[in-house]
């Protein structure tokens, strides 16, 4: 099969992913798409406007004498240009989403409906507080919800993503110790972490100290209980953690971290896996980052918008952020700091994220508590049946069972010249969002799959069946299917190093043409 984007002999003989080079550039209903700077001329624009009249500018010498620069373009095919770039694009409304450790579950619509409710999106932080009364509710009784599913006695809703509350919890843990004299020098993290976590413990001026794991894919408790002394501050542990393996000895973590006088950050963005079951409160944990667009559903990726609530225990509950909700005289308030608070102050200008406060809330109340456990249930059990069907043909880096993710590693394509990155983009030809790759970095060549809850056994069984086709792919030697893979895809293998690193964000005009 001629793989390279034109047929060898004849059209006909193409086979199915065969791809033809056409006229336009355009492959069937899949179009090709150039910038709008090259595709609108001055000339064109979306509006008639009158003729301006004759008038004497009062702009003086501040009035503009070149070209605005603008791409002119006409109203239909400024919305074809971004439909078109919409169509390039993958998405969980699209299809399977199995990036491990990023919960890409399905997004009701509902969540939407209420977040656009006029009452939650004409406010402004600085309106009069009773002029907002319901949209501190809703603040509080998200709290709420919270604290109940964490066994947790205080919340700060202010963080604005995961890592932003993995700063509020280490900054309330350097309050605390600076408060008991010494906010000592050292956080320790679990080789498996996720990079925010080292990243934030140097952020907060802490020296990064890593964790061996077990050969079971766990922190290794001994290895934990010998870095415990009189320096360390915190321990950050991912639970369930970024293996997708529930941290059994996570008890006697807390008590060994407590022991030594530090405290115990959770890092729970994985909470979809314990949610309604585990209340992290019970496990000793001190504080825990809750990502509401993860475990409680809000579009993400791309960049878009997270909220990351933090839990606190009794001990660190007074150097909590401010302002916080408060119900006072009949009425809900926001607290600021006064002066004996021990808090160490605000995290952000305002209180958060109010849209996805709205769509958490409107997650919880239509699963209700016993919905939210089953969530969990479900994740977990969707997780278990992809790595059930395919452990036989793939590695599975542990045994298991796993919670909301499974781990699969390299060591199924040791005998072929398949790398993980070949794998996962074959998987785009199929037509699914790759597994995320490369992470966690304690097993080579890592693929970790997080199906969710929101897919169906129907849809599981045909991302099962498409894995399954490309192991015995690659496993019986069709290189070429991977080796430049994705073919498919509107663009292809792009050196997304250099895209991170040299970004090319001016559009500069082609030099004018000699021959016109
Ligand atoms: C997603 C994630 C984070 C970071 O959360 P953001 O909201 O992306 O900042 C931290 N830790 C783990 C384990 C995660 O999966």
């Amino acid at each position: 099969m001629n793989r390279q984007g034109r047929p060898t002999t004849s059209g006909a003989e193409q086979g199915p992913t065969g791809v033809v080079e056409t006229v336009s550039g355009h492959q069937g209903l899949a179009l090709e798409e150039p910038l709008l700077y090259e595709r609108g001329s001055p000339e064109m624009t979306g509006v008639d406007l009158p003729e301006v009249p004759a008038v004497t500018s009062r702009l003086g010498q501040m009035g503009r004498e070149g070209d605005i620069g603008l791409a002119g373009l006409s109203e239909p095919d400024t919305l074809r240009h971004y439909t078109r770039l919409s169509r390039q694009n993958y998405a969980i409304d699209m299809g399977v989403y199995p990036l491990g450790s990023c919960t890409m579950k399905h997004n009701p619509r509902l969540n939407e409906k209420m977040a656009r409710l006029p009452g939650f999106t004409d406010i402004h932080p600085l309106q009069p507080e009773e002029t907002v009364q319901g949209a501190l509710g809703l603040m509080d009784m998200l709290g709420h919800w919270l604290k109940t599913l964490t066994g947790m006695p205080g919340v700060a809703l202010s963080p604005k993503a995961g890592a932003h509350g993995e700063l509020c919890g280490l900054m309330a843990i350097r309050a605390a110790l600076e408060a008991k004299g010494n906010a000592r020098k050292v956080v320790l993290v679990p080789e498996s972490a996720h990079g925010t976590n080292p990243a934030t413990a140097a952020l907060c001026g802490y020296q990064v100290q890593s964790i061996a794991a077990t050969s079971e894919g766990r922190v290794d408790l001994a290895a934990l209980k010998e870095a415990l002394n009189e320096d360390v501050a915190a321990v950050m542990l991912t639970n369930p953690n970024t293996c997708g393996l529930f941290e059994r000895d996570i008890i006697n973590i807390a008590e060994a971290v407590h022991a030594a006088g530090a405290y115990f950050y959770c890092d729970g963005a994985n909470f979809n896996a314990i949610v309604g079951k585990v209340r992290p409160g019970d496990l000793g944990v001190d504080c825990m980052h809750i990502n509401l667009h993860k475990t409680f559903s809000t579009p993400h990726g791309g960049g878009g918008p997270g909220s990351g609530p933090v839990v606190f225990s009794e001990a660190l509950v007074p150097y909590m952020p401010r302002p916080l909700v408060e119900w006072r005289d009949g009425g809900f308030t926001m607290e600021e700091t006064d002066e004996d608070s021990q808090s160490f102050g605000r995290l952000t200008a305002f209180h958060g994220q109010m849209g996805m406060f709205v769509r958490a809330m409107s997650y919880m109340l239509s699963h209700g508590a016993d919905g939210l456990m089953q969530v969990a249930e479900d994740a977990v059990l969707a997780a278990n049946y992809v790595m059930a069907s395919l452990s036989d043909v793939m590695t599975a880096s542990y045994a298991g069972p796993c919670m909301h993710e499974c781990l699969f590693d390299d060591r199924f394509l040791k005998d072929s010249n398949v790398t993980t990155l070949d794998f996962a983009k074959a998987m785009i030809d199929e037509g699914f969002h790759p597994m995320t790759m490369y992470f966690p970095l304690v097993v080579h060549g890592a693929m970790l799959i997080e199906p969710t809850e929101t897919e169906s056994k129907k849809n599981l069984d045909e991302f099962i069946t498409s894995l399954r086709g490309l192991v015995a792919a690659a496993t019986q030697g069709d290189n070429d299917r991977f080796s430049a893979a994705p073919y498919l895809a509107p663009r292809r293998r792009l050196d997304e190093t250099a895209a991170a690193r040299k970004p090319i964000l001016r559009w500069s005009p082609p030099p004018a043409s000699t021959t016109n």
